[in-house]
C-alpha cells in the first residue's frame, strides 16, 4: 500500500498551548484512518495542517504526493474537506449547492451521483434550509467529494447528531470506504472509530498515545472482559475477587475488569450472597475502544 499521508514530528503551538506535540504517522491508499480523542486533544489542528489551512511550526507533512512545505496550493485539487461546521446557502437546493461548488473545480462529479452516494436523492430539489441536521451533514460530505478527491477529510462528522442520523452517516462513510478512497476521520465516538476505521490513533494533549487496528488496540491493551453491575452496599471487596485486574465505581455502578471471567463472575455472586447484598442489572461485555482510552488516559473520552 503506498502512503497517501505521511507526517513526521508534526508540532504546532498556539502561544503556550502545544496543540500538536511531535506526532508521526502514515496512511495508505484506500485506508480509513481515524483520530479519536476528547475536546482539545489536537485533532482539528492536525487535520487543518494536513488540509493546508494551517502551517505547522515543525515537522514534515506529505499529503497526496504534495510536500506541504513547498506546494500547499497544489493540494486543493487532490483533497476534499468537510469542516466541523459547513455554511450552506439556505436558498439553494441540495443539487444546486453541489453544482455551484463543483463549478469551482476543473474536474467535478455530477451532482446527482453525489446525492445518490449520500442517500439524499429525494432531497435534491429541497432548499438546504429545509434539511435536517443529519441531512445537512451528509450534504457536507457530498461537498467534500465534489472534486473526486484522492483523500477525504471528515472532522467529527457525526458530532451533535441523534443516533439515527449518526447511523445513516455511518452508512454513507462505509459506502465511501468501499469506493477505495482514503478517508481521514476524527471523532469523539469510539463506536464510530471501531466500526469504520482500518486503523485508529488515540490522541490526547497533542500526542498520539496508541495507534493500531481497533481490534489490535483492544487486544494489546486490554485482553480483558468487563463485568458491570449495581449493588446496594460496599463495593470495595469486589476489587479483590479472584481474577480482578481493576475496579471502577462510577455513578453507583461497579465495573470489574478481569482476565478470568468465570472465576470473577462466580466470585461476585458468592461474595454478594455472603454479605447479603443485592446485585442488579449485571452485564458482561468485551473490552471496547472506550476502555482502551480509559486505560491510556485514566479518563472517559467525554468527561
Ligand atoms: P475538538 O474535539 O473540540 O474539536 P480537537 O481535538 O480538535 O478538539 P483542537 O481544536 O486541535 O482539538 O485544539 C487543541 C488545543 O489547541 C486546545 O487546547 C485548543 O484550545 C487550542 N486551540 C485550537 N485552536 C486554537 C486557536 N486558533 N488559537 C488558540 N488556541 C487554539
Amino acid at each position: 500500500m503506498s502512503d497517501v499521508v505521511a507526517i513526521r514530528d508534526l508540532t504546532k503551538s498556539y502561544g503556550d498551548v502545544r496543540a500538536v506535540d511531535g506526532i508521526s504517522f502514515t496512511v495508505g491508499a484506500g485506508e480509513v484512518f481515524g483520530l479519536v480523542g476528547p475536546n482539545g486533544a489536537g485533532k482539528t489542528t492536525t487535520w487543518e495542517i494536513l488540509e493546508g489551512l494551517r502551517q505547522a511550526d515543525r515537522g514534515e507533512v506529505f499529503v497526496a504526493g504534495v510536500d506541504m512545505r513547498k506546494d500547499r496550493r497544489k493540494l486543493h485539487e487532490r483533497i476534499g474537506v468537510q469542516l466541523q461546521a459547513t455554511a450552506l446557502f439556505e436558498r439553494l437546493t441540495a443539487r444546486e449547492t453541489l453544482e455551484v461548488f463543483g463549478g469551482m473545480y476543473p474536474k467535478h462529479l455530477p451532482a446527482d451521483d453525489l446525492l445518490k452516494l449520500v442517500n439524499l436523492e429525494e432531497k435534491a430539489d429541497d432548499w438546504t434550509e429545509k434539511l435536517s441536521g443529519g441531512q445537512k451533514q451528509r450534504l457536507a460530505v457530498a461537498l467534500a467529494l465534489v472534486n473526486d478527491p484522492d483523500v477525504v477529510f471528515l472532522d467529527e462528522p457525526t458530532t451533535g447528531l441523534d443516533p439515527q442520523a449518526r447511523r445513516s452517516l455511518w452508512d454513507v462513510i462505509a459506502k465511501l470506504r468501499d469506493t477505495g478512497k482514503t478517508i481521514m476521520l476524527t471523532t469523539h465516538y469510539m463506536e464510530e472509530a471501531e466500526r469504520l476505521c482500518h486503523r485508529v490513533g488515540v490522541m490526547d494533549h497533542g500526542k498520539i498515545l496508541a495507534l493500531d487496528e481497533p481490534g489490535e488496540l483492544i487486544r494489546k491493551l486490554q485482553q480483558r472482559d468487563a463485568i458491570e453491575f449495581a449493588v446496594d452496599g460496599d463495593s470495595k471487596p469486589f476489587g479483590t475477587l479472584p481474577g480482578v485486574d481493576e475496579m471502577r465505581v462510577e455513578d453507583g455502578r461497579v465495573t470489574l475488569y478481569t482476565r478470568e471471567l468465570e472465576r470473577t463472575l462466580t466470585g461476585v455472586f458468592d461474595d454478594a450472597r455472603r454479605r447479603g447484598l443485592l446485585v442488579e442489572d449485571l452485564h458482561v461485555r468485551n473490552a471496547s475502544l472506550e476502555d482502551v482510552f480509559l486505560q491510556l488516559t485514566g479518563r472517559r473520552i467525554r468527561e
